[in-house]
């Protein structure tokens, strides 16, 4: 017959592996949902700078003597006129 302290320190113990166990799979859990949210984020952040990019790279004329160039410049190559 067990006595009554043992039964107590029996409980005691599988809870708390209950408790570890859990808590083990709880981080393991949330690890991943981390890993996933940040997977979404980088994709999000690299559609949004292909998005921009694509934007970007659109082609202009010169307002001043009509060179056409990438609108990602900032101002005519030729004649240095600043882009509107
Ligand atoms: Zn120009």
């Amino acid at each position: 017959m067990f006595g009554e302290a043992t039964l107590v320190a029996v409980l005691a113990a599988s809870s708390l592996a209950v408790s570890v166990i859990t808590l083990i799979l709880v981080l393991v859990l949330w690890r991943r949902v981390k890993v996933q949210t940040e997977k979404a984020a980088s994709l999000q952040a690299g559609a949004l700078q292909a998005a921009s990019a694509s934007a970007g790279s659109g082609v202009v004329f010169c307002r001043s003597c009509g060179t056409q160039y990438d609108s990602a410049a900032t101002a005519c190559p030729d004649c240095k006129t600043a882009r509107a």
